[in-house]
């Protein structure tokens, strides 16, 4: 790092200089130096004029930062500088997956800004969580009428609190309980505030293909976008099939316009394409990748 000289006015805070933007439009990499003024990108490009601080990054990539869609960091209040998250780069987190979630969205944004975390955080309401709640002790068994009417009041609560979407844990008690038109009649109050549905499927074995299609079923009747979690093909028996796995979540991404993956990356699991967009079809032809409706992270810190 190299200081400006002292005394004048400098242009910038910051110039990052000859390293390889990566952007995030999906287009290829290029080179360019990068200004920062005021905690904002000021110039993408030559950037002359003086900066208070310079980077040299010849041979490293300058890019936004990274949006880690699954994580479970529901106390993240009690981490806020996050240093695992920073120094890979992620700078905003997913949390309340696999159907768990903070019990109260409205107080988990509140303590994260009170104690200033560092990252920047959206929050599913987990499915798992509202139905402990609802349901008390007893979960192998389907929400009464008056159960079910007061899960959505709270799944709709937690919409209003600046939830993104729910969650569901489908091998996890208690959500492993629930049948699919329960999920169903969940995702529709999602589907009201624009939410996404996100799920921990019900098989991620030999039985992964009926699991998907419960995925693309809830995504179809409640009628918004879906994310396999953490896909996998889990335990030797099943595996062999990624293939079939993608073939089957682009065509019901194509058919539902409403389905995305997100992979795992580690030796349990096969890492699978993600899938950043859904098809939209143009005059009959599948014309690009784009979110069929963008996110509205209507509470992010
Ligand atoms: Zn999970």
């Amino acid at each position: 790092m190299t200081l400006g000289s002292g005394g004048t006015a400098a242009d910038f805070d910051l110039v990052l200089r000859h390293g390889r933007v990566v952007d995030g439009t999906g287009n290829p990499a290029f080179f360019a130096d990068v200004a920062v003024k005021d905690g904002r990108i000021a110039v993408v490009g030559r950037v002359e004029g003086r900066s208070k601080a310079e980077l040299d990054l010849r041979g490293l990539v300058i890019a936004p930062g990274f949006i880690d869609v699954h994580t479970h960091v529901d106390e993240l209040a009690e981490q806020p500088l996050a240093e695992n998250f920073i120094r890979m780069g992620v700078t905003t987190v997913v949390t309340g997956n696999c159907g768990e979630s903070a019990p109260d969205v409205d107080r988990f944004f509140a303590d994260i800004e009170r104690t200033g975390a560092t990252i920047n955080t959206a929050t599913l309401v987990g499915h798992g969580t509202v139905r402990g709640r609802v349901m008390g002790g007893s979960f192998d068994r389907e929400p009464t009428a008056d159960e079910l009417a007061r899960m959505k009041s709270e799944v709709d609560q937690a919409m209003r609190d600046g939830a993104i979407g729910m969650s569901t844990g489908l091998i996890y008690p208690p959500g492993s309980f629930a049948r699919t038109p329960e999920i169903v009649e969940l995702a529709r109050v999602v589907a009201a505030h624009d939410g996404l549905y996100a799920s921990h499927m019900r098989n991620e074995g030999r039985e992964i293909f009926p699991a998907l299609d419960e995925v693309f079923r809830v995504a179809r009747e409640a009628g918004l976008p879906a994310e396999v979690s953490h896909i996998k093909l889990s335990g030797p028996a099943s595996w062999g099939q990624a293939d079939a796995v993608i073939e089957a979540i682009e065509q019901a991404t194509i058919r539902d316009a409403a389905t995305y993956n997100d992979p795992h990356h580690y030796r349990e699991g096969i890492p699978l394409v993600l899938v950043n967009g859904v098809p939209v079809v143009e005059d009959g032809q599948v014309a690009g990748a784009r979110p069929r409706r963008p996110l509205r992270h209507r509470r992010v810190r």
